[in-house]
């Protein structure tokens, strides 16, 4: 079982890209913040503890995802995307024990997605998701609310807002970009500052071969 890795900051682009992944590739995506979402969504105990530290744009404690993630991670048996985890070295180490113990389980590419943060600022202010199945829209070139690929409804995150956003922004600098040390030389840049055609492009070129 291949994972690859997303490390961006928030509004780089994983979610899309990690959509466009899980359809035209062999991997299934896993989304911390679409699996901590449904928590808050379904009133379950740890939704009820979680919310506010969403809302606030800080990180939820590493044994929540330990526990959201593992659950997911144990019903997978195909190759996966990580979108959102690890976000802090306990978390990264976590996901190397399960490389470790696992013969089947490969960290195979890290992929760290660069966007200038004006950029990200924009984005987020016009970002919509679907609060069933996770895909991200823009408000402004959607024809009406409803999810293209589910049917469900399109909402605006909570914490999607620019005073949170530059909250979660310094949260990714703290404790999330550091890993990309951690990683060395797996590490993969690309640039989500053009077109979502050229992010694909590139993302394509990386993923030759495993379709
Ligand atoms: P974005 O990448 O736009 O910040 P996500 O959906 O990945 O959005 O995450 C939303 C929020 O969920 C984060 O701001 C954080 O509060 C929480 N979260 C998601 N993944 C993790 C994680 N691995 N560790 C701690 N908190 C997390």
């Amino acid at each position: 079982m291949k994972c690859i890795i997303l490390i961006a900051a928030p509004a780089a682009g994983k979610g899309t890209i990690s959509k466009y992944i899980e359809d035209k590739y062999n991997y299934k995506h896993i989304s911390t913040g679409d699996l901590l979402r449904k928590e808050i969504k379904n009133n379950t105990e740890i939704g009820k503890e979680i919310k506010s530290i969403l809302d606030k744009g800080s990180l939820v404690g590493d044994d929540i995802i330990k526990e959201v993630f593992g659950k997911e991670f144990n019903k997978t048996k195909s190759n996966i995307i990580l979108d959102g985890i690890p976000r802090t070295l306990a978390q990264a180490k976590m996901l190397d024990e399960l490389d470790e113990e696992n013969d089947n389980v490969e960290i195979s590419k890290v992929i760290h997605i660069d966007i200038d943060k004006e950029i990200a600022v924009e984005r987020i202010e016009n970002r919509i998701i679907c609060e069933n199945c996770g895909s991200v829209f823009n408000k402004k070139l959607v024809k009406d609310l409803k999810c293209t690929k589910c049917g469900d409804n399109l909402i605006s995150r909570n914490d999607d807002n620019k005073e949170t956003f530059l909250d979660r922004y310094d949260t990714f600098l703290k404790e999330t970009k550091p890993l990309l040390d951690y990683y060395g030389d797996k590490v993969i840049t690309i640039y989500n500052n053009s077109t979502l055609e050229d992010i694909f492009k590139n993302v394509d070129e990386l993923l030759k071969g495993d379709e």
